[in-house]
This record gives C-alpha cells, sequence and structure tokens, in this order.
C-alpha cells in the first residue's frame, strides 16, 4: 500500500500566516497514489447503503465525485453564494473574521437520500457542520462525513452532529 501521509505536502504559512496548508495536489497528480486514496476514501463506507454524496466547494470536488462512483452513489456540489443557479438551501457558519456560507441544489436530493459528507480537509469543524445543514434541511439522512486529512488539534469533530459517523483516510 502507497505511504499516502508521505506524499501529502504541507506548506507552512499558506495562505496566511500560522496555517499549516494540507496540500493534496501530489497525491491527485500520481495515478498510484490517487486510487490508493480512493480505496481509503470508499472503504468505511461500501456497505453503508450511502445513495449520495455531497461535496464541499471547493477541494471537496476532488475525489466526492470518485469516491461517489465508487460507491454507486449520485453526487451534489454544495457551492459558495451564488455559483448554483437554483440552489434551494443556504447554511452560514464562521470563519476566523466574518462569516461565509454554502448551498445546495436541495430538489436533486431524494427525499431521505442517505448522504455523505466529503471534504478534503477537516480543521475547525465550521464548514462540514454547515454542509451537514444543508443535507438535513434539504431531506436527506446524514450516513456520514469522510475527510482525506483532520487537523485533529483544531477539534473539528466538536462541531459535527452527535452520533454520525466519520471515516478519515490519511493519518497525520
Ligand atoms: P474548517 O471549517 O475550519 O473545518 O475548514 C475546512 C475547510 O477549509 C476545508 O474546505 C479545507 O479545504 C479548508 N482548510 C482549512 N484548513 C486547512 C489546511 N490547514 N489545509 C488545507 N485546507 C484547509
Amino acid at each position: 500500500m502507497p505511504d499516502l501521509a508521505a506524499a501529502l505536502r504541507t506548506v507552512p504559512d499558506f495562505p496566511q500566516p500560522g496555517v499549516a496548508f494540507k496540500d493534496l495536489t501530489p497525491l491527485l497528480a500520481d495515478p498510484a497514489l490517487f486510487t490508493a486514496l480512493l480505496d481509503r476514501l470508499a472503504a468505511p463506507w461500501a456497505e453503508a447503503g450511502v445513495t449520495h454524496v455531497v461535496g464541499i466547494d471547493s477541494r471537496g470536488f476532488w475525489f466526492g465525485p470518485a469516491l461517489a462512483a465508487r460507491l454507486g452513489a449520485g453526487f451534489l456540489p454544495a457551492r459558495k453564494p451564488g455559483k448554483l443557479p437554483v440552489a434551494t438551501t443556504t447554511a452560514s457558519y464562521a470563519l476566523e473574521y466574518g462569516r461565509d456560507a454554502l448551498e445546495l441544489q436541495g430538489q436533486d436530493l431524494p427525499d431521505g437520500a442517505r448522504t455523505l459528507v466529503h471534504d478534503d480537509v477537516i480543521a475547525t469543524g465550521g464548514t462540514a457542520a454547515a454542509a451537514c445543514r444543508l443535507v438535513e434541511s434539504a431531506g436527506g439522512v446524514l450516513a456520514g462525513l469522510s475527510f482525506a486529512i483532520e487537523i485533529a488539534a483544531l477539534g473539528g469533530r466538536r462541531q459535527l452532529p452527535e452520533g454520525v459517523p466519520v471515516s478519515v483516510a490519511i493519518a497525520s
């Protein structure tokens, strides 16, 4: 099994001083690493009955659609405001300075859809928690949350809905 953690590039002080940016692009660029990461992302959910994956703007679009295809699920993008032409649902969340929001075209998510929320990184957890609210307000059921990497020191899991399973593909 390729060493995914060794291939991850951590860039200090990007995009601002004090942030250790987790750059996953080396794992996208290498065919063997890309396949291994998708295998690792999909494995925990193989028997979970996931019908839809919701990927978070924008790096949740790198692996989310391929993950959905592996699970035999559909894919919906949760996008920043103003990007989806017929968005039905909005959830806002706090940033270090100010707020941001995600939108979903909830009409494309069937009622009761067993939905896996996916992003590349969970840091403080606010973004993923907003995506969970979107899914629930669109009538979906949260099957779980899937991340490539967790920055555990930031405690983001505490923001996530209680009792919903979480998977992290690369221990770091
Ligand atoms: P948060 O809401 O704090 O959990 O932030 C998660 C979102 O910000 C994800 O969409 C990530 O792509 C991005 N993000 C936050 N921190 C980092 C980091 N250190 N490296 C790469 N992406 C990050």
